[in-house]
Parts: C-alpha cells; structure tokens; sequence
C-alpha cells in the first residue's frame, strides 16, 4: 500500500508557500485598489482610472510577475500568473484582461526573442515606476479565429511584412485586441506572403512609438471596459531585423504554443469573475427573505448554489492542471489548455447569469456588480479561441490520441 506521504508526493493539492505569497498579493490587491472602483470603469471611456489601477498593480509588483528574474521580474510560470488572474478577475474581469493580454503579448517575446531585445524589453515591463503593457495583435478585421486556427496555416493573415535591408516594414490592420490604445509594446502576428501559408508566417516585437503606427479610438462595448480595444494601422512600419521573433516560418508554431499558455489565463480570469458573482450571490441568498425564510433555504436556490460552485471548483482544477503541465520543462498541452478555457468561460457565463437570477432585479442592477460579471463573462467565451472552434480542436485533439 502507498503510504500518505507518499501519496502526497505523487498527486498534491496544495500550493507552494510563494504560490501562496503571490495570490494572496494579487488577493489583497483586489480587494483594496480593483474591487472599490469596479463599477466606475464603464464611464472611464478614456481609461484614465484602468491606467491608475494598472499603474499601482506595476507599484505592487503585480505586472512584473511574468518577466524572468535575470531582468528584476517575478519569474512566475503559468501556475503563478494564473492564480494572479483569478483574483484580478474576482476584482474586475476588465484588469485581468488587461493584464493577462500583456502577457500573453510577452510569451512570444519570451520564447523567441534574441537576448538583446530581451534586455531592451523586459526590465521596463518589470518597472515599478509606471504600468506598461503589451499588446498581443493577432485579430485582423476580415477575422479572428481563423487567425487562431492551426488548420488555415496563416493563409488568412493581412499583415505583410517586407525585408528592406536590415529592416521589415510592417502594413495592415488590427482590431480588438486588448490594450491596444495603451500599450508600450506590440507583438505583431504578420506574414511575409499569405501565400505561403506557415512557411512565410512571423511575429515581430513593435514598440508603441514607431513612426506609422496609430490607433483608433477605444470601440464601445458590452463589458470590460478596463480594457481598451480598437483598430491599429501600421502604415509602412519600420521595424529592427532583430524585432523579429526567431524566424521568418516561426510565426505560426510559436503563436500556437503561446495560446497554449494563454487560454489557461483566459480560464482562471473566468473563474474569478464567477467566483465575484458567486460569493455577491450567496451572501444575498442567506440574507433575502421569501415565504418568510432565507433564499438560500429553498431547495432549488440551494442546488443552483451548489451547482455554482461545484461549476467553480471543477474550472479552477482544470486551469491549475493544464498550467502545471505547462509549467513543466517539456510538458505543454493544447488540449488541457483548451479544455480549460471553454470549460470555465461556460460555467462562468452559468454562473454569472444564475446570480443575477438569485438576486431578483437586484441583481439586474448595476449596484451590486453581478450583471458586469454577466457581461465581462461572456466575451471569454469568444476570445483567444471562440468556444465552438476550441471544442472541436479539442475533439480532434483527443481523436488524435493527444490526451
Ligand atoms: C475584450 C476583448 C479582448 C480581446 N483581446 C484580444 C487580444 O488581446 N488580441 C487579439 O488579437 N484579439 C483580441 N480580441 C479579439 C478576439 O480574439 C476575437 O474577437 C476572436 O478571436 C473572434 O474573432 P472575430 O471576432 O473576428 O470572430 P470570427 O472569427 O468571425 O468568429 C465569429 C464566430 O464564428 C464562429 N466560428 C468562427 N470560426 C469557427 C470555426 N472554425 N468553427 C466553428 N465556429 C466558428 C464562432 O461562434 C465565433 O464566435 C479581443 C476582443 C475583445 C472583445
């Protein structure tokens, strides 16, 4: 027989004592600087409060998490800045996708950058003194997903790079992706040749102020509104040979395995928008009286209530498994990753709709931030992977003998 120890060693539910330091950091944090002013981000349509909170997470040492040590950041695998995006999300889905898109702009950069742009780039994003973000742009007008999808081999991406000597000039469009009003830095999906499918594929580290690149206007949206989204032009961008990310062909191979990180960001800021709702949600259920008893004492309230959180608890396993494996030396999976994100961006969409319903038209309110959390929940099911293509990579993953 195993003995317990021995069983521990070999399937273990507990965090490490830094795991615990940085998510009780990142707890704490939304707690007093996301939380209070949650319901004040949909009026700030110049972002100038979401620039704030970004400012004091960098202040708190929160930003830096993801950039290596050897440049004064945190170091955090997918298991650290996963657990960072839950708590930001329970606090404000709109921050969480700020700060998850920053780094899932960055994961690239870590990847495939040459050492000296990876000294040029990561100790400003590990600066304290001001929040910087990077913006990961991959969404072209014509479509997203398909930009996504590892079956049309980059033949749908519009942005064109040109070699010009020890340049490339960078033209197209973007649109949507998060941080793109703001950011200090822009990790380009473009291809030298649509053409030639993977083979011409590549992604380039763009700084914000390159001469060429503009930004349209943050675009009105249905929820988070701490994230600034918007068209970006690069009209003949000029950009270093050496912004290029490893090679020309490397583009569609390493936009994949940052998706493999990424989704299972996505997942966490899902589970901690359904935790934000779940926990308003219970705490209005003990205390609302019908038929002359707390809500939470009829039947069906109580297994809604519990169908809530078994839903939360079985997400944030499935994100903490597939970023454990990620986190490991040779150990990423695209299919846990994705199972992760549609998992959890459908139980949140669940969850967030079943507390506005527990809370009457109290929850309809805007007062009590659960109807935000309908809301900000539902793009998870759309973005890095729209869940009715994520499903069948999924399914062919598994048909595939991949799990
Ligand atoms: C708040 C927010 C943050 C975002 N952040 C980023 C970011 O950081 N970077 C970035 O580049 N983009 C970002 N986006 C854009 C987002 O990733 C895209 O909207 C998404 O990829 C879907 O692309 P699309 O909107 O062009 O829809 P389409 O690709 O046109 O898809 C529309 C719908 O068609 C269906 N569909 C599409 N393809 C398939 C398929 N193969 N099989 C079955 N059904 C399919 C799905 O239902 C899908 O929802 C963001 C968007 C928002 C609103």
């Amino acid at each position: 027989m195993t003995s317990k120890n021995e069983a521990e060693k070999g399937l273990s539910f507990t965090l490490s004592e830094e795991q615990e330091k940085v998510r009780d950091l990142a707890r704490r944090f939304a707690q007093e600087e996301i939380r209070p002013v949650a319901l004040k981000f949909e009026d700030d349509r110049e972002g100038t409060l979401a620039e704030q909170v970004i400012d004091k997470a960098a202040q708190a040492g929160i930003l830096a998490l993801a950039v290596p040590q050897e440049f004064g950041g945190g170091g955090g695998s997918n298991v650290e800045c996963s657990l960072v995006l839950e708590e930001l999300a329970w606090g404000c889905g709109g921050i969480a996708t700020a700060i998850g898109a920053s780094w899932f702009g960055q994961t690239p950069i870590l990847m495939a950058a040459s050492q000296e742009l990876r000294r040029q780039i990561f100790p400003p994003l590990a600066g304290r003194d001001k929040g910087r973000l990077v913006c990961m742009a991959m969404t072209e007008p014509a479509g997203g997903t398909d930009i996504e999808n590892p079956h049309m081999h980059s033949r749908t991406v519009r942005t064109i790079a040109r070699e010009d000597g020890d340049y490339f000039v960078i033209q197209g469009k973007k649109i949507w992706p998060s941080n793109s009003t703001n950011a200090w830095l822009y990790t380009v999906v473009a291809t030298v040749d649509p053409a030639q499918g993977d083979a011409g594929s590549c992604l380039f580290a763009v700084p914000a102020d390159s001469p060429g690149l503009s930004v349209g206007k943050s675009i009105p949206k249905m929820g988070m509104h701490a994230d600034q989204n918007a068209e970006i032009i690069f009209s003949d961008v000029r950009v270093p040979r050496q912004n290029l990310l490893g090679k020309i062909g490397d583009g569609a191979r390493l936009l994949q395995r940052t998706l493999i990180y990424n989704r299972v960001g996505a997942a966490a800021i899902a589970v901690g928008i359904a935790r934000g709702a779940f926990e308003t949600a219970l705490d209005w259920a003990k205390r609302r009286i019908t038929m002359g008893r707390p809500l939470i004492e009829h039947p069906i309230i109580a297994a809604m209530i519990g169908d809530m959180a078994t839903g939360i608890e079985a997400a944030r396993l499935l994100y903490l498994r597939a970023a454990w494996v990620n986190a490991q030396p040779k150990g990423a999976r695209m299919d846990w990753s994705t199972m992760a994100k549609v998992y959890a961006s459908d139980m949140a969409m669940r969850v967030t709709t079943d507390a506005v319903q527990i809370m009457g038209a109290y929850g309809y309110a805007k007062e009590y931030g659960v109807e935000k959390a309908m809301r900000d929940a539902k793009i998870v099911q759309i973005f890095i992977g729209a869940n009715e293509f994520a499903r069948q990579l999924v399914g062919e993953l598994t048909a595939g003998g991949n799990r």
